[in-house]
């Protein structure tokens, strides 16, 4: 191992427990220099975090220092800033960036790999628990290609507050421990459009139980390194899928499935909750089903399927909402192309392919019988009552999170006329005097049948409404929201950053203190940039 950076005592952060089993157990490049290179043969380089001159922090998640048995005091010392920043090693710390590869827009990119993140190491935290520590923007690595390792405050702060933001609302996530200011200035072009401009420098502490990617995998595959495909699969296996037994053909299949399985579940989340990741390459997908890498992610406002907050991918529009399921399939199926040479047989994993449909199927009912309050998924009824709803979202302009929520709040009431019956849903219209007779009368009608549904399914409106907003939740991180508290952390405020952060830790609690934060976009963050327009440059 190769450390360069000096080590320090601290109370709890020297006491933390590392056991760096992914380098000690995994292929690394033998090559120790810090320059851009292919690395062949190996899982990852070691390298060291680039120190920054001035770290501030700007927020961390109590939650996520919790997890790795890191206390208030803790977190909030200098020791604390200058680690996470990248100034200083903790006693344990290995750091090293990962190698892999990807298809990038449906075209295969080579090698990619950690252009950015550094790996601390990892911590066994009192419980057991194994948690991987890594740290975004702090530095060049050998896997940079053309860019400069850093991230911008901007783009840090959408990923800590989103990664919080995910956990809290139930969808598996890589988390956020730390958000830090290096004091230092990025130059960025937001739109790649020749108008680059000075930004603020940060980095985030990401933690997860491992960051490995279908990439990390394809990549050895693509060069034909079998012998390290199958190093780096048995340890995924022996690592975080222990249950399914020693690694061998049948386990490599059951393996398979499983990420078919937690994949589907993933993004039947991300569908509930209106989340648009923006750029699910397969460098991008999880061998865990966590949402990862936070880019230029979105959350729908106005329910619109072929929503994609990425200008990158404003002419294709292959990551739109409502292509997410589809896609997931494709990035499973290269991940199946990865592993082939392990199994040989195509059917079990075609069949594997298929079990993703199934789950996913099965998976998006039960959540729109959730999102409905009805007790389960009667395709007779309910194929049509949501074929319909999706018509009635699309008629005019209507925000998702708002409709939902105030959904439960509808009674059937004999007689009721569609003013009276409409009004409660008002709020989740961005042009209510746009809507016409004709408009409510179709939302009217679906509205009824909705009810009459209900009625039938014979839950009482009580037990409907603590299912409903238990998974249709009242605050998410709007666009607008990051923005403004971005906005407001370049010019030195960060309470915004921590109040988001507050907010989001409940999402689905009516929080009447906070309720300007479940309002939808205004006007002026319609068009504006980092509300609604996104680019890959963070
Ligand atoms: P992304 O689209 O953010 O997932 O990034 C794709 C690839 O580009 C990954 O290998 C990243 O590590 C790398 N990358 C993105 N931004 C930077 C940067 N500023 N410096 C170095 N590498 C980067
Ligand atoms: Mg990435």
């Amino acid at each position: 191992m190769k450390t360069d950076l000096p080590t320090q005592q601290s109370p709890s952060l020297a006491d933390l427990n590392f056991d760096n089993r992914f380098v000690r157990e995994l292929p690394a490049d033998q090559n120790y220099s810090n320059h851009v290179r292919q690395v062949e043969r190996a899982c990852f380089s070691y390298v060291q975090p680039t120190p920054v001159v001035a770290p501030q922090l700007v927020a961390y998640s109590h939650e996520v220092a919790t997890l790795l048995d890191l206390d208030q005091p803790t977190c909030e010392s200098d020791l604390f800033v200058q680690v996470f920043a990248g100034n200083q090693l903790s006693p344990g710390m290995e750091p090293y960036a990962c190698c892999y590869g990807g298809h990038q827009f449906g075209n295969w990119a080579g090698q990619l790999g950690d252009g950015r993140a550094i790996n601390l190491g990892e911590i066994v935290n009192h419980l057991g628990a194994r948690w991987a520590l890594q740290l975004k923007g702090a530095g060049p690595t050998p896997y940079s290609r053309r860019a400069d390792g850093l991230a911008v405050l901007r783009s840090s702060v959408r990923e800590f507050l989103c990664s919080e933001a995910m956990h809290h609302l139930g969808v598996p996530t890589t988390r956020a421990l730390s958000l830090i200011l290096t004091g230092e200035q990025v130059t960025r072009d937001m739109f790649y459009d020749g108008h680059p401009k000075q930004e603020p420098g940060a980095v985030v502490c990401r933690v997860a139980p491992s960051f490995t990617r279908f990439g990390s995998f394809q990549i050895f595959t693509s060069r034909n390194e079998i012998d390290q495909l199958r190093q780096l699969v048995d340890y995924t296996i022996c690592t975080d899928f222990s249950h399914l037994g020693e690694p061998s053909v049948v386990v490599y299949l059951k393996w398979f499935e499983e990420i078919c399985r937690k994949t589907a579940a993933m993004i039947v989340h991300w569908m509930r909750v209106g989340f648009v990741h923006g750029v699910m390459n397969t460098d991008n997908m999880s061998i865990l089903g966590l949402t990862i890498d936070y880019g230029p992610y979105g959350w729908l406002e106005d329910y619109n399927p072929d929503w994609t907050p990425n200008t990158t991918d404003a002419q294709g529009r292959r990551y739109r909402f409502g292509n997410q399921p589809q896609i997931a399939l494709w990035n499973l199926a290269q991940l199946a192309n990865a592993i082939y040479p392990l199994i040989e047989q195509t059917e079990p994993l075609e069949e594997a392919l298929q079990l993703y449909g199934f789950c996913y199927k099965q998976g998006w009912q039960e959540m729109m019988a959730q999102k409905l309050g009805l007790k389960q998924f009667e395709p007779e009824y309910d194929l049509p009552l949501t074929a319909e709803l999706e018509k009635v979202l699309l008629l005019v302009e209507t925000d998702m999170t708002i409709f939902y929520r105030k959904l439960a709040d509808l009674d059937l009431v004999d007689g009721q006329d569609n003013d009276n019956l409409l009004a409660p849903l008002l709020d989740a219209y961005y042009q209510p005097e746009e809507l016409t007779e004709k408009n409510k009368q179709q939302i009217c009608d679906w509205l009824r049948t909705y009810l009459k549904r209900v009625g039938q399914d014979g839950h009482r409106n009580v037990e409907r409404r603590q299912q409903m907003n238990a998974v249709n939740p009242k605050y998410v991180l709007r666009n607008y929201l990051a923005q403004i508290a971005i906005d407001k952390s370049e010019a030195g405020d960060h309470s915004l950053v921590n109040d988001l952060l507050q907010v989001m830790r409940d999402p689905y609690a009516e929080q009447p203190e906070n309720e300007e934060f479940a309002q939808k976009r205004p006007d002026w963050a319609r068009h504006r940039a980092g509300c609604s327009m996104l680019s890959c440059s963070s």
